[in-house]
């Protein structure tokens, strides 16, 4: 399996695109803090055609609204089996293990982190799951986690150098 080879990214929310706290408001409406920079690098992944997908085991109007925001249309949420729901989306894309990077943080990502080609850890993760990934971020979840896997996967690819160029002039 080659980083180069992914066509696919899925997020984990709570932990991987955020910092994994909830804060609940005095009607036990949720609020959850999610990171611009790996909005930023979600965009830039879905621009040169790498799809960006999420499994979430909790369901949350915020994700919800985060992923919209970012055009993100696999939405999964209050997913008990992570497995099942992944192999569903990977048959309905005709896409293979290979081809997928799937990052989490809790030992509820493990079993679905040893399906996909790459599996990637956010540095604050549970120590299982780090031993579990091919990959561990330097970044924490919801602190650039996500966007430093966006920037890997485009620079293995080749892509992040046209990518700065047509948007930010070269850097
Ligand atoms: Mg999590």
């Amino acid at each position: 399996m080659q980083v180069k080879d992914i066509r696919l990214l899925i997020l984990d929310v709570d932990g991987v695109m955020t910092d994994g706290r909830i804060i609940y408001d005095d009607k036990g409406g949720e609020l959850k803090c999610f990171d611009v920079k790996d909005g930023q690098g979600i965009k830039l992944l879905m621009e040169e055609g790498i799809e960006v997908g999420i499994i979430s085991g909790r369901v949350s109007g915020a994700s919800e609204y985060r992923a919209r925001e970012l055009g993100i249309s696999i939405l999964h949420q209050r997913v008990d089996d992570k497995v099942s729901t992944y192999r569903k989306i990977i048959d309905e894309k005709g896409l293979v293990d290979d081809q997928v990077c799937y990052m989490g943080d809790d030992l509820a990502d493990i079993p679905l982190m040893r399906e996909v080609g790459f599996s990637v850890a956010v540095a604050d993760g549970s120590q299982y799951v780090k031993e579990v990934a091919d990959y561990v971020t330097v970044k924490n979840g919801g602190n650039g986690a996500v966007r430093e896997v966006c920037e890997l996967i485009l620079k293995a690819q080749d892509k992040w150098d046209t990518l700065m160029e047509k948007h930010f002039g070269s850097i």
